[in-house]
Order: C-alpha cells, then structure tokens, then sequence
C-alpha cells in the first residue's frame, strides 16, 4: 500500500465525498502530497485512477477520446476521463486551471447530480459508472486572474485545502520517503520552516516536502550536506544568484 501520512481530516471528508458520488477539490502549494493522497484514496477505495498532468493546450478531446487512423481504417479511442467514467474508476485533473475553457463543458455535466458524459464525435451519452469520482487540484499560488476557476466550476466540488504538514508530520514522510534517519529528516524539517519563514524574498513559492526528500536521498547517497542542500532545496527555489546566496545564510546556520 502506497505510504501516506495524513494531516488533517483529509482521509475522512474524501472518503464521505467518494460515498456520495461528489467531485473533489483540492488546492494547495506544490509537492504538499495532493498527488500521493489521490493515490493512496484510490487505493483504499480500491478503485482505477486515471491521472492527467494539465497543460494549456489540453482539450475536451484530450480528455473524452477522439477517433484515430489505423491500419483497418478509423476507430475510436477513448481518453482518460472516459475510462474512469466506464470503469468507476478516479478521474485525477492536475493543474485543472491550466486545461483549456472548453474542457469545462465536459467536466461540468460529471461535477453534479447528472453525472453524464456528452461524447459529442460518437453520439452516446455516458452515465458515469457507480464509482467514478471526479479529482482536480490546483495552486491558488500560480493563479493569474485569467486562469482562475469559475464560481460555476468551483461550487460543483467538495473542497480540501492543503498545505504544508506540521513539523512532526514532515519529519515522518521524510524519513518514511528517503529512508533517511530521523535526525536527518529533522534538521531538514527545521530548515525548510526557517526558509518558510523568510517573508523578504519575493520567492514564488515556498520549500515544499518533495524538495525535502530529494534532499535528504541525496545526503543519503554520501554528498555532503551542503551541496546536497543547495542542489536539492536552494537552487530549485530561484534562478536569482543573489536570492540563492541570501538563502544559503540561512542554510549555514541549520547546517
Ligand atoms: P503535489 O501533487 O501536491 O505537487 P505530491 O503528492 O507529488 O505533491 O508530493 C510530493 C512528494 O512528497 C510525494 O512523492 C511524497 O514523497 C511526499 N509527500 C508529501 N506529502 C506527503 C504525505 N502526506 N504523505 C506521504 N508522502 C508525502
């Protein structure tokens, strides 16, 4: 079974929502595990996920299927949100905002009580199998006025905010992840909360967990800390030289 550690009531409210047939979503930074609990809760629920990175040039037909050519002529194949609707499967939209506008026209109909998928280019009318479950998360952090989720959209979901665990939590999942020993995972978990702290850098997102376990995987491999820290948690915070080198004083003083 995938490893998950909760944080919240997370595993109940998915659980009372997968029960009642209601879509979720999910909004938090990146690498919080928003990801991992999808996948953990399909496990539990012993149901197929079907994942979808979004993108902005992903469209309805990326999701519902479209007709291919092959060697005996066309035929039609379907696309993850297809699948999952069949099946009763976990439909997972990641980055849903990302997706283009016309995605919202098939995603709508499945987000409330009709559970119903249009496929316009072969004529039928799906009704979602007993189990499917429609997942899409977000980051309110990367959001453009632009991109932002209609109320239309938003008010079809049950929602889970996620953030970054508590120390205690972080220190499981990073010793759990990396294999590392706890004091390890420790003095990581130490750092990224004064890094977290840091209020003055205008850094587009702070330290996530993800960044934490590679980290920690590659003092593990035998590079000292310090390259390994700058490498696997600075660098990737910011390509400006002079915010790295601010954010390595305080890696020295964890370090
Ligand atoms: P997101 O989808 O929010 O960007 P992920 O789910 O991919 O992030 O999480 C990044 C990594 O952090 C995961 O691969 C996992 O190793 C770890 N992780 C984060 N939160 C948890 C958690 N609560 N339990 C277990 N692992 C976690």
């Amino acid at each position: 079974m995938t490893f998950y550690q909760p944080v919240g009531n997370e595993i109940e409210l998915f659980q009372a929502a997968a029960d009642n047939g209601l879509p979720v979503l999910i909004k938090g930074p990146t690498g919080c595990g928003k990801t991992r609990f999808v996948r953990y809760m399909a496990e539990k629920l012993n149901r197929p996920v079907y994942t979808v990175a979004c993108h902005d040039d992903l469209t309805a037909a990326d999701l519902v299927g479209r007709h291919l050519i092959g060697p005996d002529g066309t035929y039609w194949q379907d696309g993850p949100l297809t699948r999952a609707v069949r099946e009763g499967g976990i439909c997972y939209l990641d980055e849903v905002v990302e997706a283009r506008k016309d995605t919202t026209v098939v995603l709508h109909p499945l987000a409330d009580d009709r559970r119903e998928l249009p496929i316009e280019r072969t004529g039928e009318l799906l009704t979602a199998a007993p189990g499917f479950m429609l997942v899409v998360s977000y980051n309110p952090g990367y959001q453009s006025l632009l991109k932002g989720m209609k109320p239309s959209t938003r008010q079809r979901f049950v929602s889970l905010r996620f953030d970054y665990p508590s120390e205690l939590q972080e220190q499981v999942i990073v010793a759990e992840e990396a294999g590392c020993d706890r004091d390890l995972a420790v003095q990581l978990v130490n750092l990224a909360s004064a890094l977290r702290n840091l209020k003055d850098h205008d850094l587009e997102e702070a330290a996530s967990t993800r960044l934490l376990i590679h980290t920690a995987m590659m003092i593990k491999a035998g590079l000292p800390s310090l390259d390994a820290v700058r490498a696997g948690m600075i660098e990737p915070l910011s390509d400006d030289e002079a915010t790295v080198a601010a954010l390595m004083e305080v890696v020295y003083a964890v370090f």
